[in-house]
């Protein structure tokens, strides 16, 4: 068998942030002057598969943008973090916007407008595969590898170790990547989030599913008054009781629980190891992002071989360098500061 490097194919969304400070929202009907107006990369996809490629996996994104000037901007964005972005397709839609109000008091406001990202359907991304499984030319990133393997059915995600989902694509397009990489033997890490309720059969295809503790509830279909709202451990074990493989929730400065089921655990007792990971203690500069680069972190380091709590600690660490400066992909760090920011 070749020797691969480890490959992680993100399928996913990619905005332009339109960030502007104001003193306070609006009201209706009112003008308010606000700061500079600043444009940066984000999107959950494209952030995601940004901090992967930062911290040294082989990324290639499937997404949508727009042939106006933002699609561009974060193509060069993607492409100077490391990502392969060769299945990027450029549609006749406004690239996804994300029109974000910085107030003093931390609350920010956000309009998203998910224009070219809505054009990911079924249909665009096995394009993409298609795409992938024809001849590669000299020079590119799959070529580079030597991983391109002619005669065989796609090579975005189908020769992927991991492929990574979110949900501010249509859903009907990451149910169907999710369960053909799983049938490919990919191992499909889910972060819920958007958040919608899942049902076993999607569960059961991740690896982990990665939430916050409001999106653990609403991937339940339990709501804010649920008894186990605040307990967070009760709540990763419901998500592998629901069919989850395994399952990290996120918590902010409190760090992230890891639950994961053992080979041979019951159906209705599958938790085996509970791990709860703690936050590093750093002063936030601004958290846009955190939970991106967390789960970027965790599917490099699973395409590398790391056990998921390991690649939970490693991530934790990487999120905790990111929320330090402003921004999301300009705030991701490279291996040689996390590595140095952990010893
Ligand atoms: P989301 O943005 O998806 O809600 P979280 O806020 O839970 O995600 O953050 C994801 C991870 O980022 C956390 O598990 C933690 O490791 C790290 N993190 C987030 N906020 C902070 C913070 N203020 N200090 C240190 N680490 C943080």
């Amino acid at each position: 068998m070749s020797v691969h490097t480890p490959r992680v194919a993100v399928i996913g969304s990619a905005n332009a942030d339109l960030v502007v400070e104001v003193a306070r929202r609006p009201g209706g009907g009112e003008t308010l002057l606000g700061g500079d107006l600043a444009l940066l990369p984000g999107g959950k996809g494209a952030n995601q598969a940004a901090a992967a490629a930062r911290c040294g996996a082989n990324v290639s994104m499937v997404a949508c943008v727009g042939t106006d000037s933002n699609g561009g901007f974060l193509l060069s964005e993607l492409t100077a973090a490391g990502v392969n972005v060769e299945h990027v397709a450029r549609v006749e839609r406004p690239t996804g916007t994300a029109i974000i109000l910085l107030t003093p008091d931390g609350e920010n406001s956000i309009v998203v407008s998910p224009g070219a990202n809505q054009a990911l359907d079924v249909a665009a991304v096995e394009a993409a595969v298609m795409a992938a499984a024809a001849p590669v030319a000299e020079g590119t990133a799959a070529s580079e590898t030597g991983e391109a393997s002619p005669g065989r059915a796609g090579s975005v995600w189908r020769d992927a170790q991991v492929v990574v989902l979110s949900l501010e694509i249509p859903l009907e397009t990451a149910l169907h990547v999710a369960s053909e990489a799983h049938a490919a033997g990919a191992r499909v890490v889910l972060n819920a989030a958007p958040s919608v309720q899942l049902t076993g059969d999607v569960l059961q295809l991740c690896d982990p599913l990665i939430v916050n503790e409001h999106e653990a509830l609403e991937v339940l279909g339990a709501s804010a008054d649920d008894p186990d709202a605040t307990n967070y451990a009760r709540l990763a074990e419901r998500l592998l009781i629901a069919g989850a493989r395994s399952v990290v929730v996120t918590l902010g400065a409190d760090g992230a629980i890891v639950a994961e089921r053992g080979a041979s655990s019951a159906a209705e007792e599958p938790l085996a190891s509970l791990t709860a990971v703690p936050a590093y203690t750093v002063r936030a500069v601004d958290t846009t992002g955190a939970g991106d680069a967390f789960v970027g972190a965790v599917a490099g380091e699973l395409a590398a071989g790391q056990k998921l709590a390991d690649a939970v600690r490693f991530a934790t660490a990487v999120s905790a360098v990111s929320v330090q400066r402003v921004g999301a992909q300009s705030s991701y760090a490279d291996r040689t500061e996390i590595e140095a920011f952990i010893v």
